[in-house]
């Protein structure tokens, strides 16, 4: 019921094209209904009729039927243009409307869903409820129209007659149904196998290598074979359920003229059948029985569309976990300063917290190191400051104030981040850095782009900063990558900071390059890194080693190289070159 309630307010905005199309449906469908009515006039006003009297009725007749074809021309053009018009501005409400509600989705969301599998399957499903909303009732209507109006007429000519036609396609339509259920669930097989199919060929192609170095190629056609044998028999299958529902629906419709030949032989001979009568009844039966391939469709088309609507209603009344408050004020004149009091954090509640009671302050302009063993929760304690996911106990305040009463965009807009992947979206090199703000003139990105050590590289590309950048553009080092990101932070110009393993991805020669910038880019900022080599944090205003037991330590390198605890020992062990041992980075 909240589906279809859903699904029709849709319609509100197309409110009055829908109706029109409806008006269109029935006025189409009349001139469909009135044919054998005018066939009868016709025979019953030229038979023993004078030339003048039947040229007369004739002219009334064409004239008829002339202004009838012509009605039906324009509602035919309504119903295939404005419908299908309908039908797609209501695909494109439903696109807009799951774009921006994916826009406003947690990350928490994304974490649990594949979005790929989940965007191509929405495309699809947005098509079949495309055509539901369009075709649907339209077909639904259209069919129960004209096999009411046929039998409306079909019992004024004759009751009993009628009676028994009804019997003969109540037990049509139950066949026609139940064959076409099997009918579709046998293409559904067709597409499991041909899908099994092509995984088979893939997988033996991308592993060609493996097979022959076994010389495993016998194996590989058997298992060939048997995919390919299972869809043939699917195939085989399919097309017997095609012959049984198309011979089966012709072969009802021949009984039903049987029937009623049959029928109507007895009614002339008891005469309560006019003879004729007969053919204008049997042209009735036609009308009566057309629309039932339209119910079918409609079903068909149901089934699909709404099972779309369910999956794309799932994604689209998802609430996102981060919201915020209604009375949120913006973050103004942020001086930067940070603290952590007594935040937990889960990412799920039966999994157990990844952080427990952490205590940090930052004050104004200073910079934090965070260290420790890979999975210790660093990346996660900085993603709770941006408020990617909430604090499951405790609170982080910036200049005093609750992040939770802070507008979400102010909160953000305050963030600088560069972190180990770098997204660069299709575009060129400029819009990429103008993504640090989209209002910087020219000359800002390039000083940006100095400030981060790319200008001049930029200018060495044959396209300058109107190189062509993202998955199908010119090929970029990850260093080069990492620095048209740090040019947008730069442009971006945050009172806060946070470098999560900037440089780890990257050689020890690029690396060089990026932490001159790094460095002048925290400057005057609020920052928290987190670095790969502890070399580039010595000189971090405090430095916190996290484990999965927590806060282990923290005070100034040379405390805690002074205490000889962890951090020593690492940092003696990197300093003589052992630094891959064990994996503890930062
Ligand atoms: P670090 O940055 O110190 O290597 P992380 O903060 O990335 O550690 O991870 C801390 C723990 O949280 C790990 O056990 C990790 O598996 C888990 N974790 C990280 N991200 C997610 C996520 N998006 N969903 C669930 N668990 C996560
Ligand atoms: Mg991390």
């Amino acid at each position: 019921m909240h589906v279809l309630k859903k699904f029709l307010s849709y319609y509100k905005p197309y409110r009055k094209l829908f109706y029109t199309d409806m008006l269109c449906a029935v006025l189409a469908s009349s001139v469909d209904l009135a044919f054998p009515l005018i066939l009868s006039y016709l025979a019953r006003n030229i038979f023993n009729k004078s030339p003048d009297q039947i040229l007369h009725t004739i002219a009334i007749v064409c004239a008829a039927l002339l202004g009838m074809y012509v009605l039906r021309y324009f509602c035919q053009y309504y119903i295939t243009s404005w419908g299908h018009i309908m039908g797609a501005r209501m695909e494109s409400d439903m696109r807009r409307d799951l774009f921006y509600h994916l826009q406003r989705l947690s990350f928490s969301y994304y974490d649990r869903n594949n979005t790929g599998d989940m965007i191509s399957k929405l495309v699809s499903d947005l098509f079949d409820i495309s055509e539901l909303a369009h075709h649907g009732p339209e077909n639904l209507f259209i069919s129960l129209l004209k096999m009411a109006g046929a039998f409306v007429i079909l019992l004024t000519i004759n009751v009993p007659m009628t009676l028994i036609l009804m019997v003969v396609t109540v037990l049509m339509l139950i066949y026609s149904f139940d064959q076409n259920r099997k009918m579709r669930a046998v293409f559904y097989d067709n597409r499991v196998k041909i899908s099994g199919i092509n995984a088979r060929v893939q997988d033996s192609l991308s592993g060609i290598r493996v097979v022959k170095s076994f010389a495993n190629e016998e194996i590989e056609k058997r298992k060939f074979d048997e995919s390919n044998d299972h869809f043939f028999l699917s195939k085989s299958d399919s097309y017997h359920s095609m012959g049984r529902f198309f011979a089966g629906n012709e072969f009802f419709e021949g009984l039903l003229y049987i029937v009623v030949l049959a029928a109507g032989g007895f009614s002339i001979v008891n005469h309560t059948l006019r003879i004729s009568d007969l053919p204008i009844y049997i042209l009735y039966i036609n009308i009566y029985t057309n629309p039932m391939e339209l119910l079918i469709n409609f079903t068909e088309q149901f089934q699909k569309g709404y099972a779309g609507f369910k999956r794309f209603l799932g994604v689209v009344e998802t609430e996102p976990e981060i919201v915020q408050k209604p009375d949120a004020k913006p973050l103004t004149h942020v001086k930067g300063d940070i603290e952590y009091r007594h935040v937990s954090f889960a990412y799920h509640q039966k999994e157990g917290n990844v952080l427990e009671d952490i205590n940090i302050r930052i004050p104004a302009g200073r910079t934090i190191a965070l260290v420790g063993p890979s999975g210790g929760g660093k990346t996660t304690l900085c993603s709770l400051l941006p408020r990617f996911y909430e604090v499951s106990g405790g609170r982080i305040t910036i200049d005093g104030t609750d992040i939770r009463d802070i507008t979400l965009s102010s909160l953000r807009n305050a963030i600088g981040m560069v972190q180990q992947d770098v997204y660069l979206f299709a575009g060129s090199i400029r819009e990429n850095i103008a993504y640090g703000d989209p209002e910087a003139g020219d000359a800002e990105i390039e000083e940006a782009a100095k400030n981060a050590n790319i200008h001049d590289f930029i200018l060495s590309l044959p396209d300058g900063y109107d190189t062509y950048v993202g998955e199908r553009g010119v090929r970029l080092s990850g260093g080069q990558k990492q620095r048209i990101s740090v040019a947008r932070v730069f442009l971006k110009n945050p009172p806060i900071l946070i470098l999560d393993e900037a440089t780890s991805a990257l050689d020890n020669e690029s690396e060089r390059h990026i932490q001159q910038s790094l460095e002048k880019l925290s400057q005057n900022r609020t920052t928290i890194v987190i670095a790969h080599r502890l070399s580039t944090i010595e000189h971090a205003d405090e430095i916190v080693v996290i484990t999965d037991a927590g806060i282990v330590e923290r005070g100034t390198h040379k405390d805690l190289l002074k205490s000889g605890g962890i951090y020593a020992r690492y940092y003696n062990m990197q300093f003589e070159g052992l630094e891959q041992s064990e994996g503890f980075y930062m």
